[in-house]
């Protein structure tokens, strides 16, 4: 009886080594050799795709990424929705046939994300260590996030005059998109702060809808190229007011505006001027701080790409969204490179995983 008892318990054991080793050898089929020795495989800070930015571009990353099965985390910074937030309609991003507020839009792509298990994280990144994998990212809140592939899509802001007017009428004839807002002013007067290629690109544009088009740049020239400005002086629709600033945005009180208070710096006269909408043409900054010494830029500090590609200079991190887009600046543009970096985040990761189990 003893004797049959020792043989069932050595049975028993041998099963449980045969189930201990198949486990094993399975695992050592899933995960990649180097994640297995990876002291972050269990740390919960360790995720297989990082995103910073919550806004069209990483808020679609992260749908993508979360959706094809990696674990996903996205950093929103201190914008989360991003710029498309400010807009309070939203005409042009497909499938909205009646327009949807920015915020909304935003909200819509969040909550699919999540859906799919995408993780948001309210924080900012203050420092990217991306000298070896897992990258190591280190936010204003305290905590420290391990990344196996990152995709940056902090977007670029919009440069304002800074006047509080501006804010307060912001989507109520102010804007800096004529692409966005130029339809909404069909058959009005409006005006573009600034003297360079996106102030005179967005005055050309305008004068498909606007009666009449005003420059007002606060220097004695324009600083656009050569063929802009032949271009926009050939323009009946558009005139220039030089050596002049914006003081104020009329009117508040009505909520709309109305025109605006123009000073001459040359002479300092101060008077009003008419029109139906203000278009903020004065650039761009791309969100791109964290990565000046650790990734290729171009001269405006816009992050370099590979073309048709969202693969930076540094393999395993990719680039979205209008930080690596000094042209265009549309969130349906902004969303279809989200996609694409989590498409290729998933791609290297898997060719990773490849390479090490060979
Ligand atoms: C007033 C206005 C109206 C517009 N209207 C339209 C429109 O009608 N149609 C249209 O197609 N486009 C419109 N645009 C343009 C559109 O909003 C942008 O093209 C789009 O939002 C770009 O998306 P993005 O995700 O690349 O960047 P952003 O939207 O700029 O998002 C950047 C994100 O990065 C985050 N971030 C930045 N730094 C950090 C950090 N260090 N750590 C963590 N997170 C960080 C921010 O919090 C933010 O969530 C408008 C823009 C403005 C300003």
């Amino acid at each position: 009886m003893q004797i049959n008892c020792k043989i069932l318990i050595i049975i028993a054991m041998k099963i449980f080594l045969l189930l201990l080793i198949c486990t094993a050898s399975l695992i050592g089929e899933i995960i990649p050799r180097d994640i297995q020795k990876s002291p972050f495989l269990n740390d919960e800070r360790y995720k297989e795709v990082v995103i910073i930015g919550g806004g069209p571009a990483g808020l679609t990353a992260a749908l993508y990424s979360a959706r094809s099965g990696l674990s996903t985390l996205v950093i929103e910074g201190e914008e989360p929705r991003g710029q498309i937030a400010l807009s309070s309609n939203v005409e042009n991003f497909p499938g909205f046939p009646k327009g949807i507020a920015g915020f909304d839009l935003g909200s819509n792509i969040r909550e699919q994300a999540i859906k799919f298990g995408a993780i948001p994280l309210l924080d900012k990144v203050v420092t990217a260590d991306l000298s070896e994998r897992p990258f190591r990212l280190k936010l204003k809140g305290g905590k420290e996030i391990y990344a196996e592939t990152l995709i940056i899509a902090t977007g670029a802001r919009t440069k304002w005059l800074g006047i509080p007017s501006e804010a307060a009428l912001m989507g109520k004839g102010v804007n800096s998109c004529a692409i966005c807002d130029g339809f909404l002013f069909r058959k009005k007067e409006v005006i573009v702060v600034g003297g360079g290629d996106t102030a005179l690109e967005d005055a050309l544009y305008l004068t498909n809808f606007a009666t009449k088009v005003t420059v007002i740049h606060r220097r004695d020239s324009l600083r656009a190229s050569e063929v802009l400005q032949k271009r926009a002086f050939a323009n009946p629709k558009i005139h220039f007011i030089y050596d002049t600033v914006v003081e104020e945005i009329l009117d508040i009180n009505k909520g709309s505006v109305e025109g605006v208070l123009l000073k001459n710096i040359t002479t300092n006269e101060t008077y009003l001027y008419s029109c139906d909408g203000v278009f903020i043409a004065i650039g761009h900054v791309p969100n791109t701080e964290l990565f000046t010494q650790s990734l290729e830029l171009d001269s405006a500090g816009y992050i370099i790409a590979q073309p048709y590609s969202t693969k930076t200079s540094v393999p395993g991190v990719f680039a979205a969204g209008d930080v690596a887009d000094p042209k265009y600046k549309q969130a349906i543009i902004a969303a279809g490179f989200g996609s694409m970096a989590a498409i290729d985040a998933f791609h290297f990761i898997k060719e990773n995983q490849n390479k090490e189990n060979l």
